[in-house]
């Protein structure tokens, strides 16, 4: 009998790709083969996000198609993941097309799963979990460049910020072991990866529950030690508490990247509180300039929600001015989607009317997409250490990689391969890129 094989397509953010790595392997436990041709699979798995309302739109849109597809193939299986599996569950679980659901924190249960509905039933576990971290589970490396991976640290998350489903979806914060970090980092740099981006809803929060003095700065130091080849990123920050004892780890070592994601979603304090985001105006500006004192030389970006409940044009101008005291390198921007059953769907009027949330944004689209062009700008001259990841899409003679400051560089690729270092100097740019040529530094 021909080996069954699994199609895995995953939405959202970084998390779940992350998640989807976990099913992966799970499912190769079990003699699946993960194939990247849907035509081929027995089994479709769709790994959901909840964030935002056209988030789901979009795989209730898919599973449109996949209901069409499925008639054509009877004994497809087909399996949604993630936080809408979380949210919905018996919603969900009565859609036609769907033969199991499967919450984040239980997907190692899948093995069961699939027997029931090998079996002819319908499945679902959508339990959450207090401990459940994958700790030990080796994933599989999907959208493999054999460079840059994703580890994930820490799961759930208990900020609860009024406009977010996280907490409901993800459940409870829990951190991973620091051994099964490490071994994992170590083991990716003998593979020949030479970039790894520790994940977490809030990586600031991580702390070890055998030795709670083992936080997040400790693990950083510790995977920056692996060897100086290793870059280290990581993804996402909580401004409440970004520490000055984290900035100088990541001043002092060269293979920490000088990025950091710092979502501010509002520039008003009024908004913030609304939020529930646990800072000010203020408490923010003075983490950018704590950065911006002990790592000179490091890129801010954001998250921006415009038009949030209440938010007044005040509130919004009040945006507009922290984005350009902070010169966001750069953003992600978007309209507030209200989720159902969040603090802000059941206490708050959803009250900015659409126009008005489409015009906000689009002045803050607007606004970044010059602060953007005046920070590339400002790196021409500059000489930066690039780690080569892939050939140009525009050019074969072309490499494209990121620099420390995780922007994009394209230049010359001589005798230069992918996975080298190489040094570029900035001799132009876009608002999206810095262009370059290899310098020899003496
Ligand atoms: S920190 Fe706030 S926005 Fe981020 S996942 Fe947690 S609740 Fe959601």
């Amino acid at each position: 009998m021909s080996q069954k094989k699994v199609f895995i397509e995953t939405y959202g953010c970084q998390m779940n790709f992350s998640d989807s790595e976990i099913v992966g392997s799970i499912m190769k436990s079990i003699d699946y083969q993960l194939t990247t041709e849907i035509k081929e699979a027995n089994v479709i798995f769709l790994n959901t996000c909840s964030i935002r309302d056209n988030a789901e739109q979009r795989v209730n849109r898919r599973l449109r198609e996949l209901r069409s597809y499925k008639k054509n193939n009877p004994d497809l299986k087909i399996g949604l993941l993630g936080c809408m599996a979380e949210r919905l569950k018996e919603q969900i679980f009565n859609e036609e097309a769907v033969d199991l659901i499967v919450g984040p924190d239980a997907y190692r249960d899948l093995p069961n799963l699939l027997n029931t509905v090998d079996s002819g039933q319908k499945a679902a576990n959508v339990i959450l979990s207090e401990e459940e971290t994958y700790a030990e589970i080796e994933p599989v490396r999907l959208d493999n460049n054999g460079i840059s991976a994703f580890i994930s640290i820490m799961r759930g998350c208990e900020n609860f910020c009024t406009y977010c489903v996280v907490p409901y979806t993800r459940g409870k914060e829990r951190s991973r072991s620091p051994e099964t970090i490490i071994n994992e980092a170590k083991d990716l740099f003998q593979k020949g990866y030479r970039e790894i981006t520790l994940l977490g809803q809030n990586v600031n929060s991580y702390q070890w529950e055998d030795d709670k003095s083992f936080n997040f700065t400790k693990l950083l130091e510790s995977i920056a030690l692996i060897n100086p080849l290793l870059r280290v990123r990581f993804a996402t920050s909580h401004p409440k508490d970004i520490s000055d004892e984290l900035l100088h780890i990541i001043a002092k070592y060269e293979n920490i990247c000088k990025a950091i994601h710092l979502p501010v979603q509002s520039g008003s304090s009024e908004v913030l509180k609304k939020m529930n985001r646990k800072y000010t105006r203020e408490w923010y500006m003075n983490r950018i300039e704590a950065i911006k004192t002990i790592i000179p030389d490091c890129a801010v970006s954001t998250d921006i929600i415009a038009g949030f409940c209440g938010e007044t044009d005040e509130n919004h101008q009040d945006t507009l001015s922290l984005m350009q005291m902070v010169g966001f390198d750069y953003a992600f921007m978007f309209k507030y989607s209200e989720r159902p059953d969040t603090v802000a769907a059941k206490r708050f009027k959803d009250d900015v009317p659409d126009h008005i949330k489409s015009k906000r944004l689009e002045e803050i689209i607007e606004l970044q997409k010059h602060l953007s062009l005046a920070s590339n700008k400002n790196d021409i001259g500059k000489t930066f250490k690039v780690l080569a990841d892939s050939i140009s899409k525009r050019s074969k003679l072309k490499l494209s990689g990121r620099n420390s400051q995780n922007k994009v560089v394209v230049f010359p690729k001589e005798d230069y391969n992918i996975a080298d270092y190489v040094n570029i100097k900035i001799t132009d740019c876009t608002s999206a890129t810095l262009i370059g040529e290899a310098v020899l530094i003496s």
